[in-house]
């Protein structure tokens, strides 16, 4: 290791400039050498801020798009699963400016495990969290009861982790929902079912190639996008799901940067 360490050194030295100061590359004499900065560390392009202007007003009921005409995009990204995939995501935000809106499924430790690093994301706006149940329970199949404990467990741990309960929004698992769940949820304050135009179609393990085409099928203006934190492939695709949101002239919005429930 030291003797790796004091090749490097010396690889350095001898790299960037003879003993006498001048600069190796050729260069008019009387110039002033500039020192070499090391090369930049290839960073994602960024993703354009949300546009501002009045949120749309919509009514306590399911969504499956965002209204109006803008160029806006919900990507939605549910369960957690994989704590490194919830970590990528994480990171995604953080290099990129990517605005998104994570449903969280409360019994996964992914969310304990990220909270330190999520908290200022979700205090900033960046990253808006909703409810998607505390462990994926199919909610038409089960008692009112056991919804509102489903909905009631996630929305007790979001507020003790996160300082936000999810509410206006929540996501039942597999898309299940009928008016007696909505009711159940809406008296927790979940009065907005969250459904999607288009999924990324991997709730499951899928190839890299078959997630870009549902992206390249989907993303597209005011649409709503369903993701899943739960398997590696999503996280080799950032730099490819960016570069469609870009060539389409989107911006990632979360659900609360671009709408409002009407009270
Ligand atoms: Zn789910």
């Amino acid at each position: 290791m030291l003797a790796l360490l004091a090749a490097g050194t010396a690889v350095a030295l001898t790299g960037c400039a003879t003993a006498e100061g001048e600069t190796v590359e050729a260069g008019s004499a009387g110039e002033i050498p500039t020192p070499r900065l090391p090369a930049p560390t290839p960073v994602q392009p960024l993703l354009p801020p949300p546009p501002g202007g009045p949120k749309s007003i919509i009514p306590p009921k399911p969504i499956t798009a965002l209204p109006g005409q803008g160029l806006t995009m919900a990507l939605t990204v549910d369960d957690g699963v994989s704590p490194e995939v919830v970590g990528a995501y994480v990171k995604w935000a953080k290099d990129t400016g990517a605005r998104f809106t994570f449903f969280v499924t409360g019994y996964y430790e992914s969310w304990t495990i990220h909270r330190n690093e999520l908290r200022p994301l979700v205090d900033s706006g960046q990253i808006q969290l909703g409810n998607h149940t505390w462990d994926h329970a199919a909610l038409t199949k089960i008692s009112s009861t056991e919804v509102a404990d489903q909905l009631g467990r996630t929305k007790t741990f979001l507020r003790n982790n996160f300082g936000v309960d999810g509410t206006p929004f929540y996501r039942p698992p597999f898309g299940y929902h009928n008016a007696a769940v909505d009711k159940v949820a809406a008296d927790l304050g979940y009065t907005v079912p969250t459904m999607w135009y288009g999924s990324l179609s991997d709730s499951g393990l899928i190839t890299e190639e078959y997630l870009l085409e549902c992206a390249d099928k989907y993303f597209a203006a005011q649409s709503i996008i369903i993701g899943h934190a739960n398997f590696p492939p999503v996280t080799h695709c950032y730099g490819q799901l960016v570069d469609i949101i870009r060539a389409r002239n989107l911006s990632l919005v979360t659900l609360n940067d671009v709408l409002q429930v009407q009270a």
